[in-house]
């Protein structure tokens, strides 16, 4: 076991040796521009992408003439939001989303409503943080033209309906983007059955490198139109222009592939290690609660109990140790790398927006962690990161013990 255990999977992973492979012809061999038309260095580079953009869209169920490749994921929601609000006629709309959506999400919202657009920040249920479709439905106007809500929240990894959401957007004649990060090579996503109209993805999330995503585009049924964010040399059909970022278009690809092939086995492995996880703590401590929805039940093989339905990420998990503080905590088992949603080191004192939302109060937001469970998780690092906590948390409750009989 290498330390520190890193657990913190919703944040970035590191890039797969497969997808390294794959990448590495295209930084110094095959290095031409996709758009040099004239010789063989940009047809090598051309004939690249395009075989990239075949796979991602193979294993997203949809033509490869809907993929337009991105600087990542905060591009690709940018993108999805301001290109559709930005067409003309759409000034003074209305567009749907919620509170527990990510910045990239969010930010491009809140400034779209200062710039005049009516925004409904949707409050997920108390709890679970899901969204049930009904509560879209009731939000729509006459003057909504979208709707954005994620496939998998990156805290608490609650999975939306993202086909309940898409029907009722569909009857409306809305059109319904959705932030796949999380979700895509994690839980079953296919853009072929779903009523969506426009997703997100990035690589990073999926074992390949930081710098390039994805954004799905619609062509039929409704064909969608984007106005641009980026103007130049009408790359990605015009709707992306900038040179291809080659080697990280492979990448992503190769990352995805891996990730559907693998997605079933690795899901069985993830649950297990992460109830192991949950069991650890819940079991050795007081005063721990679980943010966003129950974990499932399962079998001895982590296989979903029959009749049970996954409704959170299977390498997610979220707790709150009451008494402490999350900033405390990592300082106090720093051999262990996770995420708090307790906020003291940036500018606000504000606990997390998804975690507020979904009425965890403040001082337990400020006492949670996320783990984020992945690829190279393995059951001694679970062992040891329950270990750490469970002894960080009872030394810091020692030192402060009026706050956790509170
Ligand atoms: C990481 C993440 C993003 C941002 O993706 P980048 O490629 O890092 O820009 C957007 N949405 C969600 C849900 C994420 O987890």
């Amino acid at each position: 076991m290498q330390l520190p255990v890193y657990l913190d999977h919703h944040a970035t992973t590191p890039v797969d040796p497969r997808v390294l492979e794959a990448m590495m012809p295209f930084f110094s061999r095959v290095f031409g521009n996709p758009s040099s038309r004239g010789h063989v260095f940009g047809w090598e580079a051309e004939a690249a992408v395009d075989g990239a953009r075949e796979t991602l869209a193979g294993l997203l169920g949809v033509s490869p003439k809907e993929i337009v490749f991105t600087s990542g994921a905060t591009e690709a929601d940018n993108l999805a939001i301001f290109g559709v609000a930005r067409l003309p006629g759409r000034e003074g709309g209305h567009i749907v989303t919620a509170a527990t959506e990510h910045p990239a999400v969010l930010d491009a919202c809140r400034r779209l409503e200062r710039e005049g657009f009516a925004v409904t920040f949707l409050m997920p249920e108390k709890g679970t943080g899901r969204i049930a479709p009904e509560r879209v439905r009731e939000v729509i106007t006459d003057r909504t033209f979208l709707v954005s809500l994620m496939t998998a929240n990156n805290e608490i990894g609650v999975l939306h309906d993202v086909a309940g959401i898409g029907a009722v957007c569909r009857e409306r004649g809305v059109l319904f983007h959705t932030d796949a990060v999380q979700a895509f090579g994690k839980v079953p996503f296919d853009l072929g059955a779903l009523p969506v109209d426009l997703a997100s993805f990035s690589a990073h999330k999926i074992y390949g490198p930081k710098g390039v995503g994805a954004l799905f585009v619609r062509a039929r049924h409704p064909r969608v139109r984007l106005e641009p964010m980026l103007h130049g040399g009408g790359q990605e059909r015009g709707v992306r222009s900038g040179t291809l970022n080659v080697p990280g278009i492979v990448g992503l690809a190769r990352a995805a592939e891996i990730a559907v092939e693998e997605r079933s086995e690795e899901s069985r492995r993830l649950r297990l290690l992460r109830g192991r996880l949950h069991d650890a703590l819940a079991g050795r401590l007081s005063g721990v609660t679980l943010n966003g929805p129950a974990l499932p039940a399962i079998g001895r093989d982590g296989e979903l109990a029959p009749g049970e339905v996954e409704t959170r990420l299977p390498g997610n998990l979220n707790v709150s140790f009451a008494g402490v503080d999350g900033e405390a905590l990592l300082v106090g088992m720093k051999e262990v790398a996770v995420s708090t949603g307790s906020a003291c080191t940036s500018a606000s004192l504000e606990p997390s927006p998804v975690l507020t939302a979904i009425g965890v109060p403040a001082d337990l937001a400020h006492a949670s962690i996320r783990y984020g469970l992945g690829r190279s998780t393995a059951a001694d690092e679970v062992d040891f990161a329950a270990e750490a906590a469970v002894r960080t948390v009872e030394r810091l409750r020692e030192k402060s013990p009026l706050a956790h009989s509170r």
